[in-house]
């Protein structure tokens, strides 16, 4: 495979050349001819190609590099069931029209990926127009993403992923698998929204918020951190039974989002 651009790392650009791994990646979404794709960053169309072979209803293709995307567009322009952004992805998620039911694949630039998830997390209409999220992330990443309760991993990621999305994880990937090789190895995770989620909040940077305040100090008991969100703070933990000297990391993820609730219901 010839790469004819300098590989820019501030765009995260470790591009997938094993023909195995993309084809496994592609089949995680049971793509069909009435199903809408959207791609994050083609690069040189690596994945692009092979979702193309499936027979999609259509692609959204997004490629923030110009070079990169003159590429795509020299390659797939032609085809009628394809359409090419010149685009950051951060700016996309929140748009309401691109259709629905869309399926998602990225191998993720790694010095965004949280950011591009917590974007995908935190929109304000839900169910969302996506309906499985089929994301490359760093595996360390993946792991924090995936944690449970009383583990080092377990923090505000894993809590707001699992309070509106189903987590699968795949296969981890090699770094052999990528050019140029990145320092770490990948993971590939699937997401798919809940419908009915329990823990409604009228704005959902809530729970953002409060877990930050929450996990500032990891290896403290969570009484004074508590205390600075409500004033009242020993008689709400009394409410929602929960003990103020644990550590943010002994709690579980139900309890975070109850905590987000009354917090909510403080505000009006
Ligand atoms: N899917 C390809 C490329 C993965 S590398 C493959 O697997 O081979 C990540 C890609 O995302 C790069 O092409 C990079 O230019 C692109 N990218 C980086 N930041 C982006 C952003 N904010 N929006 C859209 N694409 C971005």
């Amino acid at each position: 495979m010839i790469f004819p651009y300098q590989p820019k790392k501030s765009l995260g650009q470790n591009f997938l050349v094993d023909e195995n791994i993309i084809n496994k990646i592609v089949s995680i979404g049971n793509i069909n001819k009435d199903k809408t794709v959207l791609e994050i960053g083609a690069g040189y169309g690596n994945l692009t190609k092979k979702i193309l072979a499936k027979n999609p209803h259509k692609i959204l293709v997004i490629e923030k590099d110009k070079n990169l995307f003159s590429f795509i567009k020299e390659n797939f322009s032609n085809l009628k069931n394809i359409k090419l952004f010149n685009s950051d992805i951060l700016k996309i998620i929140e748009n309401n029209t691109l259709g629905k039911k869309i399926i998602v694949y990225g191998n993720l630039p790694y010095n965004i990926s949280t950011q591009i998830l917590a974007k995908f997390i935190l929109l304000k209409k839900w169910p969302p127009w996506y309906d499985n999220l089929i994301l490359m992330f760093q595996k360390e990443v993946a792991e924090r993403i995936i944690a449970k309760k009383n583990t080092k991993n377990f923090g505000r990621l894993s809590i707001l992923c699992n309070w509106r999305l189903e987590i699968e994880k795949h296969f981890d990937v090699s770094k052999n698998c990528f050019y140029p090789k990145p320092k770490v190895n990948s993971t590939v995770l699937s997401f798919k929204p809940k419908k009915n989620y329990e823990f409604y909040l009228k704005d959902p940077k809530i729970l953002e918020f409060i877990t930050r305040i929450l996990f500032s100090n990891r290896r403290k008991m969570i009484n004074k951190n508590f205390s600075k969100l409500f004033k009242n703070s020993i008689d709400v933990a009394r409410e929602l039974e929960l003990d103020l000297n644990c550590r943010p990391e002994q709690l579980n993820n139900e309890i975070y989002y109850k905590i987000a609730k009354k917090y909510e219901n403080l505000l009006g």
